[in-house]
């Protein structure tokens, strides 16, 4: 844990530094309103968002609970800030032609979960269940209109199944959870 957070603090820090140029074009972080409702959402108080992360392991994000004073961040990918941040700006005009909004929600609201009180927080498959599940509350809460919301769960449930195929130990969470869906 200690040495992954190290690693991960020193990778941040040096592709802030590359990036630097992107902070100009609007590219500096995930936009405070959109950070807050997705806390709201998710029952957490809120959260930091690096999007600067950029894993050799080829991972999206990882979420640090708060901890010794630093406050709780997810690391994510710069497209996942990105994507969410367009959809917020522009009302969502085009946001449902490709999957990669709905991809970039889910990953931010599967991060946010492991971050709340929810029992599943540490399990992988729950929480990626529960993110499934909470994805058409985030989107209406940041403003997605209703008739794109079905559009949005159906690309955020075939961005799963990839992560699944790649990825195993995320599927069945809401078989598990008896959730279902
Ligand atoms: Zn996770």
């Amino acid at each position: 844990m200690a040495g992954k957070r190290t690693l991960i603090g020193w990778t941040a820090g040096l592709l802030l530094v590359a990036t630097a140029g992107f902070a100009a074009a609007g590219n500096a972080g995930l936009l405070p309103d959109v950070r807050t409702r997705i806390a709201d959402t998710a029952g957490i108080r809120g959260f930091d968002v690096d999007c600067t992360y950029n894993a050799l392991s080829g991972g999206l994000a990882v979420a640090y609970p708060a901890w010794n004073g630093a406050p709780a961040r997810v690391y994510t990918r710069p497209w996942i800030c990105t994507a969410v941040n367009r959809a917020y700006r522009r009302s969502w005009r085009g946001a449902d032609r490709t999957g990669k909004t709905a991809y970039a929600l889910l990953v931010l609201t599967h991060e946010a979960i492991h971050l709340s009180g929810y029992p599943g927080a540490r399990d992988e498959r729950l929480t990626e269940c529960e993110a499934l599940r909470l994805l058409p509350a985030v989107a209406r809460r940041l403003g997605a209109p209703e008739q794109m919301v079905p559009t949005l769960e159906m690309w955020a449930g075939q961005a799963h199944a990839k992560l699944v195929r790649e990825y195993p130990s995320y599927g069945g969470g809401c078989e598990d959870s008896g959730a279902g869906r």
